[in-house]
């Protein structure tokens, strides 16, 4: 049957693991990207300059935010945008920042900042491995890549503050025209031992759209990184995009034991796991275009 042949037509792989793995060794580079910190002026800088050469238009978007404890902290987020007057459009996230303090419970030391190769580097590392496949071929509907400041910064327990305050951000001041059919934010993705769950506040908010993304993995060979079942329940930047109506998920694998220590670190990463989330994210693209 010819349907059947062009179903068992090998798949183009786009995504570049060794790529987007080069990337996150960029990043880490800098030292940790505290917002207010020489590292996180240059990683600002070089995001900036990388995302230029690969997006058709690039928003920068630049404020001060005042933390409960009085200071002021200079953050910027990043939208690259692929064909920005088109409709149909999808939205992908990550946040650039690192943490302050290393202060897990777990933390063998709490006064250092948290050197995020996996926790910043890896969801940027994926969105700017997208970002090569879209100006390699062009997509034919709408993609915007949002880099966030200040996800990572302040207290997440208790009444969370100074934390998620780029997506909080970008929810009151998006970019001009329609809403995309929906957000996928990527945190915590290329721990050597990738094992995604669907997570909680996903589930509630926007289940289709985590059906839609775990199934587009099981379709690419990936059921057993993408496991199909919930786990955790996070505070992340995707609840500040649904609170003003994005169908948005977030895909993060929240079982790694050197989150929020000084254990962060490039031998903790890998571009296999990478390559995997990758993938995922292009085909979320491509199977739109169709
Ligand atoms: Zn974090």
């Amino acid at each position: 049957m010819l349907a059947a042949c062009r179903d068992a037509t090998p798949r183009v792989r786009e995504f570049d693991g060794a790529a987007a793995f080069r990337y996150i060794e960029t990043q880490v580079g800098f030292g940790p990207r505290v917002p207010g910190t020489e590292a996180h002026r240059r990683a600002a800088t070089w995001l900036e300059t990388e995302l230029r050469q690969r997006a058709d238009t690039l928003v920068v978007q630049s404020w001060t935010h005042v933390t409960a404890k009085g200071d002021s902290l200079p953050l910027t987020n990043f939208i690259a945008r692929f064909r920005p007057s088109v409709g149909k459009r999808l939205l992908f996230l990550a946040h650039w920042d690192s943490r302050p303090t290393a202060d897990s419970p777990t933390s063998p030391d709490s006064t250092k900042p948290v050197l995020g190769a996996n926790d910043g580097g890896s969801g940027v590392a994926t969105l700017l491995g997208v970002a090569d496949v879209l100006k390699r071929t062009p997509p034919t509907i709408g993609v915007d890549l949002l880099f966030v400041d200040g996800e990572d910064y302040g207290d997440f327990t208790d009444a969370p503050k100074d934390v998620l305050i780029g997506s909080r951000y970008y929810a009151v001041h998006p970019v001009s025209g329609p809403q995309p059919l929906y957000a996928v934010l990527f945190d915590l993705v290329a721990d050597k031992d990738l094992q995604i769950f669907e997570e909680g506040n996903s589930l509630v908010g926007a289940p289709e759209v985590v059906d839609l993304v775990w199934n587009t993995a099981k379709d690419l060979g990936y059921a057993g990184t993408f496991v199909a079942t919930p786990k955790h329940t996070l505070i992340d930047d995707h609840l500040e995009l649904q609170k003003v109506g994005i169908r948005a998920i977030d895909v993060v694998d929240f079982d790694y034991p050197s989150w929020h220590t000084i254990h962060d670190t490039l031998d903790k990463v890998s571009a296999a796991s990478l390559q995997i989330v990758g993938d995922v994210a292009v085909a979320l693209v491509r199977r739109e275009e169709n």
